[in-house]
C-alpha cells in the first residue's frame, strides 16, 4: 500500500510537506513512520476575545500545533502576526521537530500564534490578548507537555504575561512552562542573544569550513528584529563587517560597513523598535528587499519566510547563505540560486534560540543559574558541533546541507517513534 502524500494550499506547509516526503524517500524510511510523520500529533484552534481600548468587541483567531512529543515535550515559538494560520503553525512546527532532534536536545516540536497586527494594539490590547490565549491553550502547556517561546513579534513580556496567567490559573509558580523569559524573573542570561549568536556562529564555522577567516569577511543581514541584530551584532564581534541591514521601514547600506552598536541602540530607543530615520555618514537607503542583492561574502536573511524565491533567487551575488529566519528560501528559490551558492539551513542556523531555550528550561527546573560565560560557552560549543554533524554528514553523502540536516533530524525522531512504539 502506498503513502498517501499530504498537500496544501498554504505554500510554508506544502513546502515542508515536500521536503520531508522526498527525504524519507531517499532514507528508506518504512510506510507507517512516513503516515505518522507527516501529520501534526495535536492542532488547537482558539477564539480571543479581547475589549479593545475604545470598548469595542474584538475576536481573535489563536492557534498552538503539537507536531510530535516522539523525543519530550513540545518546544516552540508563539507569533503575533496578521498572516498566522494553522496551516503556518503546522508548517512551522514540523520545522521545530526537525530543529530540535538535529540539535541533541530532548525535544519535539510545536509552534503556536495569533492573528493580530501588533504595531496597531496598545500594549493593554495585547496584554488581554496573551492573557485570554494563555487561558485557552492552558490545557496544552506544561512544563512537561507543550514549553512555548518567542517567535515573530512576542519576547520577554509576553512570556511573563502567559506565565503569571498559567501560574494563577493553577494556583503554583510555573516558570518552566515558557522559555525567552526576562532574567529578573526565571529567565537565562544570554538567551535573548542566544538565535542571532548561533547564526553567526554558523557564519563562522561555514567560512572557516571553506577556507576562510570570519574577520575582514563581509555581510549582509535582512531582517533587524531579534534575530538579525544579535547576528549582526556578533558578526562585528568576531571582526565581520555587516554593509546592509533592513527591516519593513527598507534598506540601510554602507559599502564601508554599518556602526551596527548605533543602529542597535537607534531600534532600541525608537518607539516602534523600527530603523526609520537611521543615520550615519556614508549611508544609502534602498528599498528593503534590494539589499538581498548586494554583493558580500554571506547573507543572512534573519526576516520572515520566502523572501528568496523563484522570481529573485537567481539575483543573489553573495557567496553564501546562512537562513536566519525561518523558511526565507523557498523551493523555487533553493532552484533559481546561482549553483555555486551554499546554503545552511534555516533549523541548523538558527537552532541558538531553542538550544537557548532549553538551557533555560534545565535551569528553571533545576532552580539553579548560570553565568552568561557558561551559557555561551555550552550553546557555542552545541552550535558548532552540530554545523560540523551536518557539514561532514552533506560531504560523504554527497547532499546539500539542507538534504543532510532533514535526514539527520528525521532519522532521530523517527528512532524514538519506533522504539517508543504505536499505542495499543
Ligand atoms: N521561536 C524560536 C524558533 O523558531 C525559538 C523556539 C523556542 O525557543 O522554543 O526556533
Amino acid at each position: 500500500m502506498a503513502v498517501t502524500k499530504r498537500t496544501s494550499s498554504n505554500v510554508l506547509l506544502d513546502t515542508a510537506l515536500k521536503n520531508f516526503y522526498s527525504a524519507a524517500e531517499e532514507m528508506g524510511l518504512e510506510e507507517g513512520l512516513v503516515e505518522i510523520l507527516s501529520r501534526a500529533e495535536r492542532k488547537l484552534c482558539v477564539s480571543i476575545p479581547v475589549t479593545m481600548d475604545d470598548g469595542t468587541v474584538k475576536v481573535f483567531d489563536g492557534y498552538r500545533v503539537q507536531y510530535s512529543t516522539a523525543l519530550g515535550p513540545a518546544k516552540g515559538g508563539l507569533r503575533f502576526h496578521p498572516d498566522v494560520t494553522m496551516e503556518e503553525c503546522e508548517a512551522l512546527a514540523g520545522l521545530m521537530a526537525w530543529k530540535c532532534s538535529l540539535a541533541g536536545i530532548p525535544y519535539g516540536g510545536g509552534k503556536g500564534g495569533v492573528a493580530c497586527n501588533p504595531l496597531e494594539l496598545s500594549p493593554a490590547e495585547k496584554e488581554r490578548i496573551t492573557r485570554t490565549f494563555a487561558a485557552r491553550i492552558e490545557p496544552l502547556v506544561g512544563a512537561w507537555t507543550d514549553v512555548p517561546a518567542p517567535d515573530v513579534n512576542t519576547g520577554g513580556q509576553e512570556m511573563v504575561w502567559l506565565m503569571d496567567t498559567i501560574s494563577k490559573m493553577r494556583g503554583r509558580l510555573e516558570p518552566a512552562i515558557f522559555t525567552g523569559k526576562p532574567i529578573s524573573l526565571w529567565g537565562s542570561k544570554g538567551r535573548t542573544q542566544a538565535t542571532g549568536r548561533g547564526v553567526a556562529t554558523c557564519v563562522r564555522e561555514l567560512l572557516k569550513a571553506a577556507g576562510k577567516d570570519v574577520k575582514g569577511s563581509s555581510a549582509i543581514v535582512q531582517g533587524f528584529g531579534n534575530v538579525g541584530t544579535y547576528c549582526a551584532l556578533t558578526l562585528v564581534e568576531m571582526g565581520a563587517k555587516v554593509v546592509a541591514i533592513s527591516d519593513i521601514t527598507g534598506g540601510y547600506y554602507c559599502p564601508d560597513g554599518l556602526d551596527i552598536q548605533k543602529a542597535f541602540e537607534y531600534v532600541t530607543n525608537h518607539p516602534k523598535h523600527l530603523l526609520d530615520g537611521y543615520a550615519q555618514p556614508g549611508l544609502q537607503k534602498m528599498a528593503g528587499e534590494d539589499i538581498l542583492y548586494l554583493a558580500a561574502d554571506v547573507l543572512c536573511p534573519c526576516a520572515l519566510e520566502g523572501a528568496i524565491n523563484g522570481k529573485n533567487g537567481a539575483k543573489i551575488q553573495a557567496k553564501f547563505i546562512v537562513e536566519g529566519a525561518n523558511g526565507p528560501i523557498t523551493p523555487e528559490g533553493d532552484a533559481a540560486l546561482p549553483k555555486d551558492i551554499l546554503v545552511v539551513p534555516d533549523f541548523l542556523a538558527n537552532s541558538g534560540g531553542v538550544v537557548g531555550s532549553y538551557f533555560e528550561w534545565v535551569q528553571d527546573l533545576g532552580g539553579f543559574f548560570w553565568s552568561e560565560e557558561e551559557y555561551n560557552q555550552k550553546l557555542l560549543t552545541l552550535m558548532a558541533d552540530n554545523f560540523w554533524r551536518v557539514w561532514n554528514y552533506a560531504k560523504e553523502h554527497k547532499v546539500t546541507m539542507r538534504r543532510a540536516a532533514f535526514l539527520v533530524a528525521i532519522k532521530r525522531v523517527a528512532d524514538a517513534v519506533k522504539m517508543r512504539g504505536v499505542f495499543l
